[in-house]
């Protein structure tokens, strides 16, 4: 089923992240910190090792894959909404190894920042968007 809300503009936040923090649960206490309920997120920067999610569509579970070393954040996207009435980051995250070659998917806790740079585009929704469990793919989705 599809779902849209419509959008105004907020803040636009810019961040350098800390080093040696997840990266995951650094996004995650920024938007917490400055009550940013709904908005978008995106960043560049290197980490000193990196984990990725996959969602195993079958099974309704994440696999996860382990990067070894360091690697560049290629890009990472993601919004931010709720779940149980707290800021929730959802992300995706392409990441490059010495050789250039990119391997991609779900940001999962495990990614340790290097050096990162940051920006969060807030949100004002018309109705929030909570995340919910979703009986047809397994995940929480918005409601
Ligand atoms: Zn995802």
């Amino acid at each position: 089923m599809m779902l849209i809300r419509q959008a105004q503009a907020g803040r636009t936040l810019v961040v350098r992240l800390a080093k040696e923090a997840d990266l995951l649960r650094q996004l995650t206490e920024i938007c917490t910190r400055e009550k940013i309920t709904h908005g978008e997120v995106r960043a560049i920067g290197a980490l000193t090792g990196a984990k990725l999610g996959y969602y195993d569509q079958s099974r309704r579970r994440y696999e996860i894959l382990d990067l070894d070393g360091p690697c560049e954040i290629v890009s990472l996207i993601g919004n931010v909404s709720l779940k149980d009435g707290r800021p929730f980051v959802h992300a995706h995250l392409a990441a490059a190894g010495a050789d250039g070659a990119v391997r991609g998917g779900h940001l999962v806790e495990g990614c340790t920042v290097f050096a990162g740079e940051c920006v969060i585009n807030e949100f004002h929704v018309s109705h929030a968007l909570e995340r919910d469990y979703d009986e047809a793919t397994g995940l929480a989705q918005w409601r």
